[in-house]
């Protein structure tokens, strides 16, 4: 091992932290390594180690005392229980103003905890949301760092020049106090499930109405991603669609059985909006889309259930494919704008402050949602930082309302011809919901007025008011 002190200490050397650590060297610093098993550590330096300067470690106390002062440590590990023995173990071998960054897709009340507790034993920590996988944490990743403001003085320029660069700014800037960072990488999470929900609809259209081979509507997603939806995720969706399989010679995602995975954060997503009333429409119906692909037995089951009779496709297939466009576009709108408001409700709940253009400022660059639209949104909130929502910032307002007819004619369309668009459907009946003047909500308060004596307001005078409605009692 080395005489000179590491800048910063990676511990956790799975997929994640293996690249982090390397970007980390990469960049010029000297970054210790430690690994519960020394087998992850060693296998990273036997193939990377000529990267850059590295320290190796095997122990937590070797670890500790590699790294200048105040210590900066990185923890990779699992999210959950494994953070917080890895946590209590190094809290031990530190001292006071050392700093604890958890860079795993951690629960932001988990970190609220874990701050809370670092902060009695004078530690700093660090709730720090990571995101693009593992190429972003090799070649430049997102980062949500939440924690004290103290610590982002000492630990911001080391997170800055690891990060993802847009128009030379880093994507990463300090998000607030305990959880907030992780909290907005759960609510990206969220808007990458609604994102990636609504690319799916928008394909099974194509598919299902329009009849066109796979390699086809790739095509027409590396079209869309010239222009105002030019994101990663559209990006990729035109590269999987030309993907053919070399064993049956069929479109790959042919051969993809067609049940979803989840690894909790829109789950996570959800839950949060729900605690804190925030219809977060298009997120919760990517959710459920996931949790129904993977229902095997009912679906097995329900095979054959009548359809009723279908309507028919649309005969100009250009028309419908831009009005499809239209209504991934306005149904995306919709998406992070229930994102924002969570966000915004969320910092508000917790007094975190979090100012949503640096939220997108760094988001467009090294994550899963990066996109033009982020630069958009980042506009729309430097123009007004009290937008109620995004939907009312001109420029989104003209989009969606331009393509307000599309958008109805692709659900309509849907749902005549019995192909399942619940993000698109739902995106377009919060907007109807949002825009009308008046909601059947007066019913919904009269009948709880009736049965429950719940009271409700009226729209001509101030005041509580309850009524003995006429009926059988
Ligand atoms: P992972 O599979 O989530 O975790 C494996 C690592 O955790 C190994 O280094 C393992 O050590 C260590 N570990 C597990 N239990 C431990 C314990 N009780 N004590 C000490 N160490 C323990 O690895 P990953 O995929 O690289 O992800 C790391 C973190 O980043 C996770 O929180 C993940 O959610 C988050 N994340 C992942 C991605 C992604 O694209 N994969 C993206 C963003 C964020 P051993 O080698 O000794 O088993």
């Amino acid at each position: 091992s080395s005489t000179a002190k590491a800048q910063i200490g990676v511990t956790g050397l799975a997929v994640m932290g293996s690249n982090i650590a390397r970007n980390f060297a990469r960049h010029g610093y000297t970054v210790a390594l430690h690994n519960r098993s020394v087998a992850k550590t060693d296998a990273l330096l036997a193939d990377h180690g000529d990267e850059g300067s590295f320290v190796r470690t095997e122990t937590i106390a070797e670890f500790i005392d590699a790294l200048e002062r105040p210590r900066r440590v990185l923890i990779m590990v699992k999210a959950g229980d494994a953070t917080d023995a890895v946590i209590n173990e190094l809290a031990d071998a530190m001292e006071p103003g050392d700093i604890i960054i958890d860079g795993g897709n951690s629960l932001y009340t988990d970190t609220i905890r874990r701050e809370k507790a670092m902060a009695e034993r004078n530690l700093h920590f660090v709730g720090a949301g990571i995101s693009g996988g593992e190429e972003g944490a090799l070649n430049g990743p997102s980062i949500m760092p939440g924690g004290p403001a103290k610590s982002y003085e000492s630990l911001g320029p080391l997170l800055e020049s690891i990060s993802a660069k847009v128009d030379g700014t880093p994507c990463c800037t300090h998000i607030g106090p305990d959880g907030s960072g992780h909290f907005v990488k759960m609510v990206h999470n969220g808007i990458e499930y609604a994102d990636m929900q609504l690319i799916g609809e928008a394909y099974d259209l194509m598919r299902r109405v329009l009849d066109l081979p796979a390699a086809e509507i790739g095509e027409v997603f590396a079209g869309w991603n010239t222009g105002d939806l030019e994101s990663y995720l559209v990006e990729i969706t035109a590269q999987v669609l030309a993907q053919v399989d070399a064993e049956t010679g069929k479109p790959l995602v042919d051969v993809v059985v067609d049940a979803a995975g989840q690894k909790g954060t829109g789950r996570w997503t959800v839950k949060s909006a729900l605690d804190l009333g925030i219809p977060v429409t298009g997120i919760a119906e990517a959710v459920f889309a996931r949790a129904l692909s993977s229902s095997t037995e009912q679906r097995v089951a329900a095979r054959g259930l009548a359809g009723g009779t279908p309507g028919t496709a649309p005969a100009d297939k250009a028309t419908f494919i831009d009005d499809i466009r239209a209504a991934l576009y306005a149904s995306k709108v919709v998406a992070y704008a229930q994102g924002f408001d969570q966000i915004a409700a969320g910092s508000a709940e917790y007094g975190w402050d979090v100012d949503p253009g640096s939220l997108a400022t760094i988001w467009r660059g090294g994550c899963i949602i990066r996109a033009q639209f982020l630069n958009r949104i980042r506009e729309a909130y430097a123009e007004n930082p009290k937008l109620p929502s995004l939907l009312l910032d001109p420029y989104f307002r003209e989009a969606v309302e331009s393509g307000v007819d599309s958008w109805r004619r692709v659900v309509a369309t849907a749902t005549t011809m019995g192909v399942p668009v619940p993000a698109f459907a739902s995106s377009l009946s919060y907007y109807d919901g949002l825009r009308s003047d008046r909601l059947p909500a007066a019913l919904t308060q009269g009948l709880r007025d009736y049965f429950g004596a719940h009271t409700y307001q009226r729209v001509d005078k101030p005041g509580t008011f309850h009524t003995l409605w006429s009926g059988d009692r």
